[in-house]
């Protein structure tokens, strides 16, 4: 039997009804407000995931023993609110049949819509913006709001590598929610931090947004708003490695411009598969 290629993620092998992690791409653009063409990323992540070995020496597991399955990309309408709908209504049919979804963007915004539907007692996100803005351009879904509207929906809020924001912004965000800055995590080191937030978070639930921009740009250069002085791949990958032995509910990777040479997705697929396992491989012991 001959192997042939797809567009699904590699190693999505498993049955809708057979799989606890569900993938789904997202591919919306519509409120980038420097770069735009995430809406390329689920393609170009998949691509990627082709690169990659289906053995994961950390956690000594083949991908294909984990089920997990690809639905495709939504068809995305034009508006950032339909959007956001369109994303609550997939989520909660996933939640109906207890899938974990695993979401790949597409912008920010489209994070809200999973929030929403899935109201988690804790949000965690990667993000070099604290995305805080009430409304922007004319739209309070403009991915420059994605915190804020969350925040109506989740009591607390775990920011961790900003660099980018207003005063205000900044100001709020030390006030109201935990934030761990780009340069807190530079001082002092990631595995501090997190011991500190897997404390905090406790037996709750909780959902994880890694925006891709997290990431210093001069490493991860194919993004829509890049920032310098970020975090590396590697501080993302002990974000997902610890947070996914949480009571996680659902997982997404946003804001990949793939007009790089390929690093940005690449390093998305190796994070995306990075939540999966670890979810997996954290609830078999
Ligand atoms: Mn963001
Ligand atoms: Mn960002």
């Amino acid at each position: 039997m001959q192997s042939f290629s797809n567009t699904l993620f590699a190693d999505a092998e498993t049955e809708y009804n057979d799989a606890r992690y569900v993938i789904f791409g997202v591919p919306f653009d519509g409120t980038t407000s420097f770069k735009a063409g995430a809406r390329d990323a689920p393609l170009a992540v998949r691509a990627a995931s082709y690169n990659l070995e289906t053995y994961l020496p950390y956690y000594d597991i083949e991908m294909p023993e984990i089920g997990f399955h690809d639905m495709g990309d939504l068809y995305c309408d034009c508006l950032p609110d339909l959007v956001v709908d369109q994303v609550a209504d997939a989520v909660s049919d996933l939640v109906k049949d207890e899938k974990i979804p695993v979401m790949i963007g597409g912008e920010h915004s489209v994070t809200i819509g999973a929030v929403q539907t899935l109201a988690p007692a804790w949000y965690v996100v990667c993000d070099a913006h604290l995305d805080m803005q009430d409304e922007f351009r004319g739209s309070p879904y403009n991915h420059d709001c994605v915190t804020a509207r969350v925040a109506e929906t989740v009591k607390n809020i775990i920011l961790i590598g900003p660099r980018s924001g207003t005063r205000e912004e900044f100001a709020a965000a030390r006030n109201e929610y935990h934030l761990y800055t780009a340069d807190d995590v530079q001082e002092r080191g990631i595995t501090a931090i997190l011991e500190e937030v897997s404390g905090l978070i406790g037996e709750e639930t909780v959902y994880l947004s890694i925006d891709a921009d997290a990431v210093d740009c001069c490493l991860t250069p194919g993004l829509g708003t890049p920032e310098p002085f970020g975090l590396t791949p590697t501080d993302i990958r002990s974000v997902i490695r610890r947070i996914a032995q949480k009571n996680v509910v659902g997982f997404d990777y946003v804001e990949v411009l793939p007009n790089d040479a390929g690093q940005t997705a690449v390093v998305a697929a190796h994070l995306i598969r990075e939540f999966i396992a670890g979810h997996f491989c954290s609830r078999q012991k």
